[in-house]
């Protein structure tokens, strides 16, 4: 028995036992003719399992991406090889979750009075597993930022990337210290997702006085100043993976003109035709040479050379840019 069918055996068989019989005692509750079709189908794929073909497309007989399985485990058919109307079904559910996780975005038109912001999202399909945030506090006293990135990528990553979003709006209309928030998200998101789950996370709250940042695993921030660029390291294990985990607060302060960069790893890790990355080096000179601009044209400007440097080469994961400028 290859890998895939154990794995079938194993977690798809109880699985679908048990559908089985919450189906039987539903039995009154459903016509009859689709109680019939609904057990025909269980029953066809719990022998699909017996036979060691479970989880391979019938077309194709490639294996039937994991993230359709582990939402259906009915599935019959590869993306490849769908009828014309369940690709078409498919489409619209993909359109719809496009237009909910649209809703999730910071809305363009944040500026609290000191803040400068800007954000690009771009998500490599329909939906992305990039998390970015811009919420402003206290009716604008302090403002809210963050950008995170989802384990995974598609439609299972954008469901844990609205989940995230869902707690850390919540937390934050709770007063917190921006330490406490993060060790409760942390702990939310590590009770309600299963173990393989976790998302790496920089965020930070940016006040008269200046600003805070807690990181999460999450790529390493950037300041822009007048006379360089600082890399803001701070220590902190991923959202997700332990359910008490500490994330100190780390204190930067901000001049006039000063930018704080935060990106996900979408942009450091595109690949060239040849498959080197762009790696961060690259983002701080790309960054330094657009420090005269606004940062709308410094977002921009920065897109556009990651896109030079992939060339031909497609995007292969979701780019987040999110820039928080103290305004002069
Ligand atoms: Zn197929």
């Amino acid at each position: 028995m290859d890998t895939a069918s154990a794995a079938a055996v194993e977690t798809f068989r109880p699985q679908l036992l048990d559908r089985r019989v919450r189906l039987l005692a539903a039995s009154a509750a459903v016509p009859a003719a689709y109680f019939n079709e609904l057990i025909a189908e269980i029953d066809a794929a719990l022998g699909r399992i017996d036979k060691g073909s479970y989880g391979r497309c019938e077309t194709c007989h490639d294996p039937i991406e994991a993230d359709r399985l582990a939402q259906d485990p009915l599935v019959r058919f590869c993306l490849d090889h769908l009828s014309q109307a369940e690709l078409e079904a498919h489409q619209r559910d993909l359109e719809l979750a496009a237009q909910i996780q649209s809703k999730l975005l910071p809305l363009p038109n944040i500026t609290p009075e000191a803040w400068d912001t800007q954000y690009r999202y771009q998500p490599v399909g329909a939906v992305g597993g990039d998390y970015c945030e811009l919420i402003a506090l206290s009716e604008g006293e302090s403002l809210f930022f963050a950008v995170g990135d989802v384990a995974g990528k598609g439609v299972a990553a954008s469901l844990l990337m609205t989940h995230l979003s869902a707690i850390f709006r919540s937390l934050l209309s709770l007063d917190l210290s921006l330490t406490d928030v993060m060790s409760r998200a942390n702990r939310l998101f590590c009770e309600s997702t299963a173990s393989a789950h976790y998302a790496t996370l920089a965020c930070g709250r940016a006040t008269a006085s200046g600003v805070e940042l807690c990181n999460a695993g999450h790529c390493t921030p950037l300041l822009l100043k007048r006379d360089g660029t600082k890399r803001l390291d701070s220590p902190g294990l991923p959202l997700g993976l332990f359910c008490s985990s500490q994330y100190p607060v780390r204190q930067v302060s901000l001049d006039a003109g000063d930018s704080l960069v935060l990106y996900s790893d979408g942009i450091t890790e595109s690949q060239d035709v040849e498959g080197n990355q762009y790696e961060e080096e690259r983002l701080i000179r790309s960054l330094w040479d657009h420090r005269e601009r606004t940062t709308g044209a410094m977002a921009d400007g920065v897109l556009q050379d990651v896109g030079r440097f992939r060339q031909s080469r497609p995007p292969s994961d979701d780019i987040t840019l999110l820039i928080v400028r103290r305004r002069g």
